[in-house]
């Protein structure tokens, strides 16, 4: 992981690199933000430039022996925790770490976005929780004050720090007064889940929404998609890199031409045009019609942002916003509301395998009247 392969976020690429160049990185780090952001990503990126030995101004070198490991995640120096699940007995605890590391490499080099609930999919039997346990912590803290190996900082990288709760006080005099040129990265979704005594050690790095434009780009450079799709799927996955993989699979961006033929349908006020798209939706698969509401919703949302944001400006296509001036535009505060719920509902339903033509056809006559009302 460079920092090149890290979706956008060039401003915190930028204050981590100078923290380094000037020697005075922090001790600890706290990433915090949905995993799509990119947090562990960016703190992977962060711990492959503070040992590369050969580093550009602006990334890891690639090909030096440190990165080659830090790659591969198998840095002597590289120390991870990150949750799994319950033993069936103590004995076999101090050896957890060990026995899902393999595992938890695999499923970061396959995506290094990784996100709970696919983790929770590759590991657990069904039922299992996961966690992060007072061993795991007892375990990190040992392999941490071990020599030096190789590299020029020691690192300390904790996956998912919110599931420490208050097992996080054994890390505490560690992260305060950590041996010489360690560098601690705890990775959460947002510091709520965290003691504050953790909190209050850390430089925090807030990881928000990866911008539109960054995403289109990358999306383009990746996938071969026209720049209209890549923006489509840009706006509907809202700046998290795994919806955006999620609804490329599900060829969300191919749901824009079905939902402005929607808007047409309502606009025109045609019962026969309203059953030719019924027809044509319902005859899609569940993915595709799930994919839908998910696009439905995110442009809602967008739309009402533009609309009632202070300076809000329309980050929709000019066939859209036409549209929506015959449509949404008419209708008011709740009943923008009423129509967000009607979306959820009825996703709901064809999440539950309800008859798709009846569904459609059903929400599209209900908006129908709410605009006419
Ligand atoms: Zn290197």
């Amino acid at each position: 992981m460079l920092f090149s392969d890290v979706v956008g976020q060039q401003h915190i690429k930028s204050m981590l690199r100078s923290g380094i160049k000037a020697h005075r990185a922090a001790h600890a780090y706290l990433f915090l933000g949905e995993e799509g952001y990119g947090p562990l990503p960016l703190a992977w990126a962060f711990a492959r430039y503070a040992n590369c030995t050969e580093t550009s101004e602006t990334d890891a070198c690639g090909h030096c022996a440190s990165c080659r490991k830090m790659d591969k995640l198998i840095h002597p120096d590289l120390h991870l925790a990150f949750p799994a699940y319950k033993q069936k007995s103590d004995e076999e605890a101090p050896t957890r770490n060990k026995q899902f590391l393999q595992q938890f490499r695999s499923a970061l080099t396959a995506n290094p976005y990784l996100d709970y609930e696919d983790w929770l999919a590759c590991l657990a039997p069904e039922g299992k929780q996961l966690n992060l346990t007072a061993e795991d912590c007892r375990s990190l803290l040992q392999r941490l004050m071990l020599r030096h190996f190789e590299g020029t900082y020691k690192i300390a990288l904790i996956w998912q720090a919110g599931l420490l709760g208050k097992e996080g006080n054994i890390l505490l005099k560690m992260l305060e007064e950590p041996p010489p040129n360690t560098l601690w990265m705890l990775i959460a979704r947002n510091s709520d889940e965290l003691l504050p005594t953790i909190v209050s050690r850390c430089q925090l790095i807030t990881v928000g929404p990866i911008a539109e434009e960054d995403l289109v780009q990358v999306l383009r450079a990746r996938h071969t998609l026209s720049e209209d799709q890549a923006r489509h799927l840009a706006r509907a996955c809202e700046g998290n890199w795994n919806d955006a993989q999620r609804l490329l699979q599900q060829q969300i961006s191919d749901m824009a031409p079905v939902f402005v033929e929607w808007l047409n349908v309502l606009a025109a006020n045609d019962l026969l045009a309203a059953w030719k798209w019924t027809e044509h939706i319902g005859s899609l698969s569940r993915e595709e019609q799930k994919a839908f509401f998910r696009y439905a919703l995110a442009f809602l949302r967008q739309w009402l942002y533009a609309r009632f944001a202070a300076n809000g400006q329309y980050r929709i296509s000019d066939e859209e916003l036409q549209l929506t001036r015959r449509t949404l535009a008419r209708l008011n505060p709740p009943q923008l509301q009423q129509l967000a719920c009607w979306l959820e509902r009825c996703r709901y339903f064809i999440e539950r395998n309800a008859h798709a033509r009846l569904v459609f056809l059903n929400l599209t006559l209900r908006t129908r009247s709410l605009i006419a009302a």
